[in-house]
């Protein structure tokens, strides 16, 4: 291992599209593995794909990470500004310290110019196909002499660079899948910049991993076949070889590749439908983490003593929608009513929910707390609270074999008890010790009773408790609901 003081790492999402559950998971493991060694934590942004990128993304991965909680000490800011001293951190804005490497690489013959087209590397691609064989360059310019190449660019030809790759083996230790090796025949001569000072994706990874001082590359298993490549671009430009772990894939449920066929993969979906970050990271860390024990639920602290790359395991990573949900329910349950107000505004004032008064919001919202998965589900679960009038079926009001006149005589029971009822004793304990006295003495079926007061309150089939729920309405508008159901109903 290096030395705990130089340990840097840092994620490197590429802005074409918003953040992606795997970067989400990529970044969280590095930030873990950077904060349990005192190290660093990077975010560098790809863009050197120009035509892909947009800045939109970049801001998206930002204010995803931020809402994960998931800090760096050096990139870019939502300011515009940059933290750290090893920047820029933005790859189209390091085509300088790109241009140097690359004059090197020419200057020592280790890479060459190729003229073909893309339409003639496809046909060399598909041919390679059809004998079965791996996809690779055939080396054709090559062994162009300089006269051939002169020749070409005078007729207009455009051309690539391509990396001389020498016949060998490439053998590396992966801290988590161990020995790694790789023939470079099967590579054969990849592309590693566009021009002059353009590099692409294998190229400009290993410039910026160089010159940011990465010490540990912890990035998706779908990376791992780039590794040989980026470590014949190290030895060829002379720069240390940096530690390797490649996280296990993460998988749908029927271990297929995760895809959006069968998941949300951006973090904003979950966001926009009611998920706590701090869900989001636990469930997160055991997707590849094993923590060796039952223990499920982790906070962040306790996550960067016990994190480990060596109990990372090797096999896909399954996302299982249940135990998110399970989980967020968790985390839901957990908040106190302050946080379960401020977490749930927003999805409330998008349903149109009037929130203006706050304390009979919290209140509304926190009989909710124990039954909702998610936040966006709360403005349905909550709705009944804020209507001025509850349309539904007075049928509903009916109990097992009870008539309509009995409900009807059951109600104005009911009603003349909360006429009664002051104010001050409008809790639910009160109502419920009041309401079960009544029943007792009247020797009444207790759901003829509380049956059809929760429907006339609430005007649905399932709620929270009928006790509950008139306390947080108050008397006003329980007289008005019981008023309303008693016309409802004979
Ligand atoms: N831009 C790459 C990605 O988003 C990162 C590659 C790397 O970590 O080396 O997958
Ligand atoms: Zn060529």
């Amino acid at each position: 291992m290096a030395s705990k003081s130089k340990i840097r790492v840092r994620i490197a999402p590429s802005p074409t599209g918003p953040l992606h559950v795997g970067t989400a998971r990529s970044a969280l493991y590095n930030y873990l593995f950077a904060r349990q060694n005192g190290g660093a934590f990077v975010l560098r942004i790809e863009d050197t794909d120009l035509e892909r990128s947009d800045e939109k993304y970049t801001r998206e991965v930002i204010e995803g990470l931020h809402w994960l909680g998931i800090e760096w000490d050096e990139g870019p800011t939502l300011a515009n500004k940059e933290k750290g001293k090893y920047g820029p951190y933005k790859q189209s804005e390091r085509t300088d310290i790109y241009r140097k490497y690359i004059k090197k690489l020419i200057d020592e013959d280790k890479v060459y110019p190729c003229y073909c087209t893309p339409e003639k590397l496809k046909q060399e691609r598909v041919a390679a196909a059809k004998r079965g064989e791996a996809p690779k360059y055939s080396g054709k310019c090559r062994n162009l002499s300089g006269a051939d190449r002169k020749k070409l660019e005078s007729e207009g030809k455009g051309s690539i660079l391509r990396f001389k790759t020498p016949a060998q083996v490439i053998t590396f230790t992966d801290e988590i899948r161990g020995e790694v090796s790789f023939a470079t025949d099967l590579i054969g001569d990849f592309s590693i910049a566009r021009d002059e000072q353009t590099p692409l994706y294998n190229l400009a990874v290993v410039i910026d991993d160089y010159t940011m001082k990465i010490s540990h590359v912890i990035r998706g298993e779908d990376h791992l076949s780039n590794t040989p490549k980026q470590i014949l671009l190290q030895v060829a430009l002379g720069f240390p070889k940096p530690y390797y772990a490649h996280l296990p894939l993460i998988l749908n449920e029927d271990r297929s590749k995760l895809s959006k066929r069968m998941n949300k993969v951006s973090i904003i979906d979950y966001r926009q439908d009611g998920y706590l970050p701090e869900a989001m990271l636990n469930f997160f860390v055991l997707l590849g983490w094993n923590p060796k024990t039952e223990k499920e639920i982790f906070t962040k602290e306790e996550l960067i003593k016990q994190f480990s790359l060596k109990n990372i395991h090797r096999g896909g990573a399954v996302f299982t929608r249940k135990r998110l949900d399970w989980m967020n329910g968790y985390y839901i349950r957990k908040l106190n009513p302050d946080d379960l107000y401020k977490s749930t505004l927003s999805f409330l004032e998008k349903a149109k929910i009037p929130v203006a008064d706050k304390e009979y919001t919290k209140q509304a919202i926190a009989l909710e707390q124990e039954r909702i998965k998610n936040l966006k589900e709360l403005p349905d679960a909550v709705s009944f609270f804020f209507l001025k009038e509850l349309e539904y079926d007075p049928k509903l009001l009916l109990w097992k074999k009870t008539t309509g006149e009995e409900i009807h005589k059951n109600l104005e029971t009911v009603e003349q008890f909360f006429q009664k009822l002051s104010e001050k004793k409008f809790t639910a304990e009160k109502i419920e010790k009041g309401l079960k006295n009544i029943i007792a003495t009247r020797k009444l079926d207790t759901g003829s009773i509380l049956w059809p007061l929760r429907v006339a309150l609430t005007g649905r089939e399932a709620s929270p408790g009928p006790f509950e729920v008139a306390a947080v309405l108050g008397k006003e508008k329980v007289l008005v609901r019981l008023k309303k159901a008693i016309l409802l109903i004979s």
